[in-house]
């Protein structure tokens, strides 16, 4: 009968002084292989928001099956998931799930920090950065165009008259 209970694992957690981690390290005569550990997003059991637990909680107690308030997933009865962290708009999901978007963005955010070895704060910048949102700045309002019309009004030259006349 074989041992049950152990697992057997060739990864060990170091912590480096230096911000610079080395690729490879010397144990005795062996050369490991060294590569940042990236914890797991911490989702909080309370409200289910990711970044914090339900120790320092200041959300409301939120249902990670159905993102409801009522209720607690354990006397949830929902037939459909609802992830608090997407809202509607995604494939339904509860705030469990591991291909839930918020997740797997988290997931990133802390491998950016890990690798990089950078505060959250910066991890989640240099996330938005690679991962830009729609921008509307580029678009046209409408209501501004006339200001360009302004702006041809003191350059001096033979549309002037055009101008001039537009603005009688
Ligand atoms: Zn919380
Ligand atoms: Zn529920
Ligand atoms: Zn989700």
């Amino acid at each position: 009968m074989t041992k049950r209970g152990t697992v057997s694992t060739n990864n060990i957690i170091l912590t480096f002084d230096s911000t610079d981690l080395p690729s490879e390290i010397r144990v005795g005569y062996v050369k490991v292989r060294v590569r940042p550990f990236v914890p797991a997003p911490m989702r909080c059991f309370r409200c289910q928001r990711f970044g914090h637990t339900k120790d320092n909680c200041r959300g409301r107690p939120t249902c990670s099956k159905c993102a409801s308030q009522d209720h607690t997933d354990e006397t949830c009865d929902s037939e459909t998931p609802q992830c608090v962290n997407c809202g509607e708009g995604q494939t339904p999901h509860s705030a469990y799930d591991r291909s839930c978007p918020a997740y797997v963005k988290e997931k990133e955010i802390m491998t950016i920090k890990a690798t990089r070895n950078l505060s959250f704060k910066e991890a989640r910048e240099v996330y938005n950065q690679s991962h830009p949102k729609t921008s509307y700045a580029q678009k046209p309002r409408p209501g501004n165009e006339t200001s360009s019309f302004v702006k041809t009004d003191t350059v001096p030259s033979c549309s002037g008259m055009n101008l001039s006349q537009k603005h009688l």
